[in-house]
């Protein structure tokens, strides 16, 4: 067997958006692309604002001498810098170069914060649904990803969290706005939250981190301003990137932040700094980081990204899909109509529109759609999910 045991299982487990791009490719192959509806991917479909070709151009007009050599593993210190005025700006707390550490997007972000801060056994519990990946990224380096359920509308069960958090628990993974849900965590949520993991901190004698995967925070709707998960917690950890709010994920840049509040941030920061070097990512993209040092306020078109939800969102409710309205990222998570969502997507991939089944995300019984596609292809994916419906309208 050429390929060890545990890859294999693994990527079993999360062999279904693999499978259904191998079934999208198919139907494409048959209908023709523009007659498939393939909203089961999370690629932002928003292209980088002006403001990168800008910087890009003036970058190449103007090159500075060793501009791609090899850097601080940390990153450039006036990129850190730049990301560390933007944080302070935003959340009121001071935050140093030193803070941050430029990472290959937040899926790098998190994989340096995993290899940083645990050890063999330790547990990083995380809400159902959740991001697939987080369970390869906790496994890569020796933890468990333990998932308990959330509350309703898709917010954290604290009840569950405090009776799930152990003497093994390293650990707290939030995503908001989520993937798959769009539902944002607001200060009351937050602050909820953090009251659980500190008073378990005291009874267990132990720290245990919050880790804050927010790769969709500038993506956000109604004018909902975001909230930093900084001052609801000491031992608070940041991953983002520029994937989707300069739309720039094939570029691989984003970074970690460590509340500088944390008596022991310098220790962590190190940790981090380390781990970018030894998993062999070494520093996050040179021109990259040398681009987006200067975009730190910028973003793709994000009332762009609010009509599609609205149109969507609109169009499903109307229809009779349970859904709960996401507030930000690019994603939906409605209720299948029938139990075993399995059957519901086979339903839909018949009327040649592509989601991904909640089970694959840690909670059956829902599927995730995603409207970061054209505006065609939202609007082509209409009478699929009429038609789908309207065998289980009794
Ligand atoms: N976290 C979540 C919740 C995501 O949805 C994604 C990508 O889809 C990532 C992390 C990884 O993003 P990046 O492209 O920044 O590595």
């Amino acid at each position: 067997m050429a390929v060890a045991q545990k890859v294999k299982e693994r990527m079993e487990a999360g062999s279904w958006i693999r499978r259904i791009f191998e079934e999208g490719a198919a139907l494409q192959q048959k209908y023709g692309p523009e007659n498939v509806f393939d909203l089961s991917i999370g690629n932002p479909v928003l292209d980088p604002p002006q403001g990168f070709y800008d910087e890009i151009r003036r970058l190449a007009d103007d090159p500075a001498p060793g501009m791609h050599r090899y850097m601080p593993n940390a990153g450039f210190p006036e990129t850190r810098a730049s990301v560390a005025r933007q944080l302070s700006e935003e959340t009121g707390i001071e935050f140093a170069a030193d803070d941050v550490v430029m990472t290959c997007g937040a899926g790098g972000a998190l994989n340096i914060i995993f290899k940083s801060l645990l050890d063999p056994s330790d547990e990083v519990i995380v809400f159902a649904p959740y991001f697939p990946e987080y369970g390869s990224y906790v496994d890569n380096h020796g933890g468990t990803l333990v998932t308990i359920p959330s509350a309703e509308g898709f917010l954290p069960d604290v009840e569950a969290l405090e009776q799930r958090i152990s003497d093994r628990t390293k650990a707290v993974l939030v995503c908001s706005p989520g993937n798959p849900t769009g539902v944002l965590y607001g200060p009351e949520t937050l602050e909820e939250l953090a009251g659980v993991i500190a008073a378990k901190e005291q009874e267990l004698g132990r720290e245990i981190f919050l880790v804050s995967d927010e790769p969709y925070r500038r993506l956000l709707y109604d004018g909902l301003e975001y909230p930093h998960v900084f001052r609801f917690h000491e031992r608070t950890i940041v991953a983002t990137s520029h994937s989707k709010d300069l739309g720039l994920a094939g570029e691989r840049i984003g970074f970690v932040a460590v509340n500088p509040g944390y008596e022991d941030s310098a220790e962590v920061v190190d940790g981090l700094i380390y781990s970018n070097r030894v998993l062999g990512f070494v520093n996050a993209p040179a021109l990259m980081q040398r681009v987006v040092a200067r975009l730190q306020s910028a973003t793709v078109d994000v009332p762009a990204y609010q009509r599609k939800r609205d149109f969507l969102y609109g169009k499903l409710t109307e229809l009779g899909y349970s859904v709960t309205k996401p507030q930000g990222a690019f994603f939906m998570f409605p209720k299948s109509p029938c139990e075993d969502e399995i059957e519901f997507m086979t339903e839909l991939q018949k009327r040649r529109v592509l989601v991904v089944p909640g089970r694959g995300l840690g909670m059956p019984g829902y599927f995730r759609v995603s409207y970061s596609v054209s505006d065609e292809t939202l609007r082509g994916s209409i009478p699929g999910f009429t038609a789908a419906i309207e065998r289980y309208r009794n």
